[in-house]
């Protein structure tokens, strides 16, 4: 059985994520979408509250796990007994960093692979902490996140959501 860990920060839940969520659930039968618990990171949302964003909106793929995890990836990865881990590639300094960090991985446990998805061309220039920047400064960001999510982060924030 193929498996992969899509480790991230999903503050919050955005299209993108879940454009490399279906493309991953078509490379792996198993894959442990796993919210990262990183003390370090100021979050808008609880790990417990971003796991259930994502719980609603991935129950309908199938293979598809939702959990947390905090300390090393690689290290969650042999814990778990899963092989691979899932990364979104969006523009080349993406890569810059992921390149850095994959080899780290690599060479901490090299019996885990990482394996790369670029997202839909829409997506690629998306990402969580540019969308709480549009609604914090109350512009519309309903073409890039689930309506229930945008409802929280505007919530969160203290603004309306237009669009939601
Ligand atoms: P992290 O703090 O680990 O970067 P993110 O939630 O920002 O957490 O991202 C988790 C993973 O999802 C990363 O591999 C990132 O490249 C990928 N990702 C985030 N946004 C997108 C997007 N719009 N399209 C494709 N992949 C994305």
């Amino acid at each position: 059985m193929r498996s992969a860990l899509y480790p991230g920060s999903f503050d919050p839940l955005t299209f993108g994520h879940l454009d490399l969520i279906e493309r991953g659930t078509r490379l792996f039968d198993r894959l442990v979408v796993a919210v990262g618990d990183n003390p370090r990171k100021q979050a808008l949302f609880t790990v417990e509250e971003r796991m259930d964003m994502i719980r609603r909106h991935t129950a309908r793929f199938p293979g598809v796990e939702v959990a947390s995890f905090s300390g090393l990836v690689v290290d969650h990865c042999a814990r778990t007994g899963v092989g691979n881990i899932l990364r979104g590639l969006r523009t080349p300094s993406d890569f810059e960093f992921e390149f850095q960090m994959a080899l780290t991985n690599r060479a901490l446990r090299p019996e885990v692979e990482v394996v790369f998805v670029m997202p839909s061309a829409e997506w690629v220039f998306l990402s969580s902490s540019l969308i709480k920047e549009v609604v914090a400064n109350g512009g519309d960001a309903s073409r890039w996140l689930p309506a229930d999510v945008l409802a929280a982060v505007a919530k969160r924030l203290q603004r309306d959501a237009p669009g939601a």
